[in-house]
């Protein structure tokens, strides 16, 4: 059967029925989204041979060879075949730009198409989670999860794992750019750190990737790969979840489109939605789980009344420097030269180093704007290249880039169905800059980028400030800056907070990540995030997961 990871007819005969000119099959578990974390769900819930599990998958198989060399985020970015390209709606305090928002649409999803920085998040961000009234997810519960998750290739120790099943890699060049980006930070008292992961974060150093021998290692080739030989994990690709089915207030399956057939799938244990931070609240908002309002608004009967579905949209809002170089060592110029272009395919292919290897941003790292600040309030991203970021070409001179990014931010958005046709995409608002807090503390990280670049140790390769200029000094030009040029560095979160209802109304989920007042439901990816981590979210996504499949089969410590 066209688009089946798995063909029903091989595999399930006994479990496919017509019903009304829709087919009909039966599931322990059905999971939406093949992402981050509908990936790890398959595998775990598969693991033991004594379920039997559909995961739907809105887009198709990861074949395309540029999901798979790392540097082909920056092509995979703008291609419709793999993602969504989501837009927000106009950001008012981004003199109403539509910021785009990629999104994977694959086997994989995000982690198909993600920049595989391997970060996990301040300790305090569980902490606070656990904190929030979520008894469980300090960061002395999760981190049992990262490790469990882990294949780390520096060895195991406290913080890391050996033998799971993501593979975190360091990339094998050093660039003497990153060097001096290095060296910049020390010289302003930010320090060295080889691993954001471990005893602390902060500091700046070399990125760790979610790669195996050179190729990404995406939640798909680490999860799903293995899991789809499995006889009962049937993975269905090109199939659009268009609604959980109910019968009074429990989920009983799930609705769905595929090869121009409506089709119905029934779980005779639970539904979990892991359709990623947009897709998820809109999924539920088709279903009738949302705020009533809305849902009135679009004529969808109310199943359950849930104010909080689709609210709490936040998101990292990052600010690009780019800088012309004097040296002629970045990418733009291997690029520029026919020569050095064939020999990063060479070194690529021969010895899986150089540019194609590399992750989003090769050094980067995490500072305090402010030294009475108990914990880091930005992080960097240093690339020895430079692009307008419009399409994957990159700038025609030598340049490279430093974005900064306020962590934790305060601006808080929504996701909301404009329409109830499930193709439409929902509005999304994350409403960035809306708090003067997270203004001020953007200028404050801007005005330490531009601090870095005019050291001793960086200044030598800066020939001129291409963006934003040197004309722009003022707090007033360089929030200017932002307004004008900022972007998401792509960690929408937070539209199915996980919380105790009767302490918070917007609550979605609880600490089991069950969606409240509904039986047979979860939902188990980025949305549940009550407040953003402190990094990048691919791999606190990928533990979410991993503690949830626990969860489900009754195998975690309570
Ligand atoms: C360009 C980019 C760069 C990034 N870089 C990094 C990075 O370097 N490091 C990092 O840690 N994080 C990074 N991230 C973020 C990280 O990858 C995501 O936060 C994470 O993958 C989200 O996982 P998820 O499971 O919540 O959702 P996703 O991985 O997005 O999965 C959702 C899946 O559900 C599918 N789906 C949606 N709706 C439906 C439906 N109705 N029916 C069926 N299927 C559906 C989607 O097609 C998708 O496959 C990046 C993200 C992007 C987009």
């Amino acid at each position: 059967m066209d688009g089946l990871g798995r063909c029903y007819d091989d595999n399930t005969p006994q479990f496919t029925q017509r019903v009304e000119g829709t087919v009909s099959e039966s599931y322990d578990y059905i999971i939406v989204g093949a992402g981050s974390a509908g990936c790890v769900l398959a595998n775990r819930l598969t693991e033991s041979g004594g379920h039997r599990v559909l995961l739907l998958e809105a887009g198709g198989r990861d074949r395309n060879p540029w999901i798979h060399i790392p540097i082909g985020f920056g092509k995979v970015m703008f291609d419709r075949e793999v993602n969504w390209m989501f837009e927000t709606e106009p950001e008012a305090r981004l003199r109403n730009r539509n910021i785009k928002v990629p999104r994977g649409r694959v086997l994989g999803g995000s982690s198909s198409i993600n920049g595989l920085i391997y970060i996990r998040g301040q300790r305090e961000d569980f902490d606070d989670w656990r904190d929030m009234g979520n008894p469980g997810w300090g960061y002395a519960d999760c981190l049992p999860y990262f490790r469990k998750a882990e294949d780390q290739s520096r060895g195991a120790d406290e913080w890391h794992g050996t033998g799971g099943p993501l593979s975190v890699s360091d990339i094998k060049d050093r660039h003497p750019l990153a060097d001096a980006f290095l060296a910049a930070g020390e010289s302003v008292g930010i320090t060295r750190n080889d691993d954001f992961n471990g005893a602390r974060q902060e500091g700046l150093g070399y990125f760790q990737g979610t790669a195996r021998r050179g190729l990404r290692c995406s939640a798909a080739v680490a999860y799903l790969h293995p899991a789809m030989k499995r006889p009962n994990l049937v993975v269905a690709t090109h199939a659009l979840a268009t609604r959980v089915l109910t019968e009074g207030t429990r989920a009983t399956g799930v609705e769905y489109r595929q090869d121009g057939a409506l089709r119905r799938a029934f779980a005779t244990r639970e539904v979990l939605i892991a359709a990623g931070a947009i897709q998820s609240p809109q999924l539920m908002q088709l279903s009738g789980i949302g705020p009533g309002e809305l849902l009135q608004q679009h004529g969808v009967p109310v199943v359950k009344a849930l104010p909080g579905v689709g609210r709490n949209l936040h998101d990292h809002l990052q600010a690009r420097f780019i800088w012309k170089c004097v040296e002629p060592v970045t990418v733009n110029d291997d690029l520029m030269s026919p020569w050095r272009k064939l020999g990063l395919g060479a070194r690529f292919l021969l010895g899986r180093s150089g540019p194609l290897s590399w992750y989003a941003g090769v050094a980067g790292g995490f500072a305090r704007t402010r030294p009475e600040l108990k914990r880091p309030d930005v992080q960097f991203h240093f690339f020895p290249y430079s692009t307008d970021r419009t399409d994957p070409s990159l700038h025609p001179f030598s340049g490279f880039t430093m974005s900064v990014c306020k962590l934790r931010p305060e601006s808080r958005g929504f996701v909301r169905i404009k329409s109830v046709d499930p193709l439409a995409a929902p509005a999304m608002q994350p409403n960035y800059l809306s708090t003067d807090h997270d203004r001020r503390m953007l200028i404050a990280g801007i005005r330490l980028a531009r601090a870095l670049a005019a050291t001793r140790a960086l200044s030598p390769y800066v020939k001129a400030e291409y963006r934003p200029g040197a004309i722009a000094q003022s707090d007033a030009d360089l929030l200017e800056f932002a307004k004008n040029t900022g972007g998401t560095i792509f960690h929408p979160s937070g539209t199915c907070k996980m919380g105790d209802i009767a302490r918070e109304p917007l609550a979605v989920v609880d600490r089991e990540l069950r969606v409240h007042g509904l039986e047979g439901l979860r939902v188990v990816d980025c949305s549940v995030m009550p407040t953003l981590v402190s990094g990048n979210t691919n791999v606190p996504v990928v533990m979410i997961a991993e503690k949830a499949a626990d969860l489900i089969l009754h195998t975690a410590p309570r």
